[in-house]
């Protein structure tokens, strides 16, 4: 039986393959990655907000100098 890898789309034989569905480790990891990669975005998103928040009192705290 062929199944379609989902990271490259080609058909590889189910059957004996230890990486399936994926026609590879190489496709595998790829897949695995652009999950990772994802958490690893919204993770950055929170970090920059906090970041101007930080930005903001250093401003405030500047001006109170003068
Ligand atoms: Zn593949």
């Amino acid at each position: 039986m062929l199944v379609k890898c989902p990271t490259c789309g080609k058909q590889k034989e189910y059957e004996g393959n230890p990486f399936r569905p994926f026609c590879s480790e190489r496709c595998k990891l790829i897949d695995l990655g652009a999950w990772v990669d994802e958490e690893y975005k919204i993770a950055s998103e929170e970090e920059s907000i906090s970041e101007a928040n930080t930005d903001n009192s250093r401003i405030l705290e500047e001006t109170g100098d003068e």
